[in-house]
């Protein structure tokens, strides 16, 4: 990371790295906090629901986030546990998320995540529609969007994918970019990302589903 900061000409304090820890245990989880990492990223509300309230009673320091798709009826455990959420890609979060967040007094960052590729199985709003969603975000429900987030398509080079998020945050006025992980976390810096989702690189490959 600081490498590619420091190529990019960029400072590496302006880049937080999210250890991406789904499929790993507690343990792996203690073993990088001891390492000095305190961000870290789950994809599924109920797995992260297993592992962290015990860490996070241990270790007040953890910045939990929540990197997967989120259906509206997990609103308020997501509220309650995290406190990022990447995931805002529709007016039903948007509004499930508004509810819990004024019930429960508790405001996590959000990140609205962009499907940069328009791919068909992908979560994310569409690039052309990503502009009014923030809009309404912010309007109808009176939510604070930190920035956006993407994950390109498997199969194709990323930085057309990052420059596109790019241009959509500079576009909505945010600062934040939730972009790269294991493969490409290098590119995405230089692309400007401000948060990294790294899982692989850090803690080794993941058992198959
Ligand atoms: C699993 C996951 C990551 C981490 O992927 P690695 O390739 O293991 O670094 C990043 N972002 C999201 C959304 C993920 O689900």
């Amino acid at each position: 990371m600081e490498k590619a900061a420091k190529a990019a000409n960029r400072n590496p304090a302006a880049i937080t790295l999210i250890a991406v820890t789904k499929t790993h245990d507690e343990d792996a989880v203690r073993a990088a906090i001891a390492a000095g990492q305190t961000t870290f990223g789950e994809n599924r509300v109920q797995e992260a629901k297993s592992k962290y309230p015990q860490l996070k009673a241990a270790h007040a320091e953890i910045d939990l986030h929540l990197i997967g798709p989120l259906q509206s009826n997990k609103a308020r455990e997501a509220v309650a546990l995290f406190d990022a959420i990447h995931t805002v890609d529709r007016d039903s979060i948007a509004e499930a998320l508004a509810s819990e967040i004024k019930r429960a007094g508790r405001s996590p960052k959000l990140y609205v995540q962009v499907n940069t590729g328009e791919e068909e199985q992908k979560a994310g709003v569409a690039p052309q529609d990503a502009l009014a969603f923030i809009a309404k975000c912010r309007d109808a429900y009176a939510l604070t969007i930190s920035g956006l987030m993407c994950i390109p398509p498997a199969d194709e080079e990323p930085s057309p994918h990052f420059a596109l998020l790019v241009k959509l945050a500079r576009d909505a006025g945010l600062k934040e970019l939730s972009m790269g992980m294991s493969g490409d976390y290098e590119t995405a810096i230089r692309l400007g990302a401000t948060h990294i989702r790294v899982g692989t690189a850090i803690f080794g490959a993941r058992p198959q589903a």
